[in-house]
């Protein structure tokens, strides 16, 4: 099947991916199209007062896919977002649920500044003003679309959008399920902002307890051993190398947009976080070796390279110097598939994006799911678990005649509080998933990557949607 966009595009090789896995599976290619295409891109234009003047802000929302409800992904707030962009980020939604066994389309939304520029006046002014062009068009709602931070956005932006929503929709039970990624005192979720990081480290863990495939790159299993090196040093960035060093990897490398460092002992990833924020840049950091040219340091020697700031960062230009076998995309499409082709070739094994950095979105059907209830997740129960849990340990004390010591008496007392619930939730999605995919690579031996085993997954189960949905015979 011919990609519906130009070939240079970032959607083209979203859908030069999704062609690679589509012939690997028996579905018509109607229907093989009909997942494919974006099934609504809304593009507009709205002004803001500024100065003594107005500006013209640029914005889309694209719901790739309605083969579930209500569609979801992020608002990205850039000054290099472009309509082909937001798409490629919409599809990429529509599988990355899928393969997480999240029940919502794709979408994703874009508007066209860089935020940095404005007062947070302005920034207010922009979101509200989003928001009620996307309620005009009925583009946003709790079952319908449902936006949540993405790069430049973040629990701010939400609550301006939950507000907005609320006050045009007066009386709706649901209302605070239009948008996840909300602060906690808007009813968001504990754990949802770290999600996305914390899902990669999940992911990465998952993949090197895989002795078999690990021996096949020359390495041991386990993250104990393993140098890695991190792209990105925002929220993605800075919570992957936090669980991934508290799993036991040892983070080598960090790069930015201003430089990178790098230490084959290990950085702190906290104190390099603190250096960049007294300095204002990662260089200079004690102990490590600067580069000046941040691409520079994702060659360094490591064995797992963590691409988590933006797209289109590993190349044919690049890809051979890299010293990593494992690459996980924390970032949407960070590697392309001519880079990916290259690596295959050399050996190494990529964590795609789809799979590896949906935890977020993970956590946000948790949100979601939250917001619908109208109750946290353990309000209910964690006290009664605690009370019987205790009474148990009580009757086992008085009838053996012995003590349990304090600290395993807490342990085992304790109720699940919504942030070890939601973490667990986490945990348990990102290793089946990371098993679904790994099995498919396993039954299908033409499948050669665990991208394309993802795709074959997640069009597999798109495919499935369709046809009960009636629309095909
Ligand atoms: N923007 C995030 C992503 O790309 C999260 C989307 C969501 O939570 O809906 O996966």
């Amino acid at each position: 099947m011919a990609s519906t966009a130009n070939e240079t595009s970032f959607f083209s090789d979203v859908c030069k991916n999704f062609d690679s896995a589509a012939k690997f599976t028996s579905h018509p290619e109607g229907l093989l199209a009909q997942i494919k295409a974006c099934n609504s891109v809304y593009r507009f234009q709205f002004p803001i007062r500024r100065g003594n003047g107005f500006e013209v802000i640029d914005a889309w929302r694209v719901e790739h896919s309605h083969h579930m409800s209500p569609t979801k992904g992020g608002i990205r707030y850039s000054d290099m977002v472009n309509e082909d962009e937001v798409m490629a980020l919409a599809a990429l939604m529509t599988y990355k649920c899928a393969i997480v066994n999240v029940p919502f389309g794709g979408a994703k939304g874009g508007i066209c500044i860089n935020p940095k520029n404005y007062t947070v006046a302005e920034l207010e002014t922009i979101t509200r003003r989003y928001t009620t062009e996307l309620i005009k068009k009925n583009f946003i709602g709790p079952g319908i679309d449902v936006p949540a931070p993405d790069y430049g956005s973040g629990e701010r932006e939400m609550s301006w959008i939950a507000d907005t929503y609320m006050t045009m929709n007066p009386g709706s039970l649901d209302a605070l399920g239009c948008v996840t990624g909300k602060p906690i005192a808007l009813h968001g979720i504990r754990g949802r902002k770290e999600a996305t990081g914390r899902g990669v480290a999940y992911a990465v863990r998952e993949c090197v307890n895989h002795a078999d495939d690990m021996k096949k790159l020359g390495l041991t299993a386990g993250l104990a051993d393993k140098k890695i090196i991190v792209q990105g040093l925002g929220n993605v960035g800075y919570h992957t190398a936090k669980f991934i060093t508290e799993f036991g990897g040892t983070i080598v490398g960090i790069c930015e947009f201003e430089g990178a460092i790098y230490n084959a002992n290990g950085l702190n990833v906290d104190e390099v976080f603190a250096h960049r924020k007294n300095t204002g840049s990662l260089l200079g950091f004690p102990g490590a070796k600067d580069f000046k040219n941040s691409k520079e340091g994702l060659e360094q020697a490591c064995d797992i390279l963590i691409p988590a700031a933006l797209e289109n960062q590993i190349t044919a230009e690049n890809i051979r110097n890299i010293k990593a076998k494992i690459i996980a995309e924390g970032a949407n499409g960070p590697c392309t598939p001519e880079a990916e082709e290259i690596f295959t070739g050399m050996g190494g094994i990529i964590i795609p994006d789809m799979y590896c950095n949906a935890g977020g979105v993970t956590v946000s059907y948790f949100e979601w799911l939250k917001n619908l209830s109208h109750v946290a997740f353990g309000r209910m129960e964690n006290r009664y678990a605690e009370n019987s849990n205790a009474n148990l340990i009580n009757t086992l004390e008085s009838l053996t005649g012995k003590t349990i010591p304090t600290e395993h008496r807490l342990m085992i007392v304790k109720g699940a509080s919504e942030l070890e619930l939601v973490n667990s939730g986490l945990e348990d999605t990102m290793i089946h998933s990371y098993r679904e995919i790994r099995q498919t690579l396993i039954d299908k031996p033409e499948v050669k990557t665990l991208r394309t085993a993802a795709f074959v997954n997640s069009i597999d189960k798109i495919a499935v949607s369709y046809m009960n949905l009636g629309v095909w015979p």
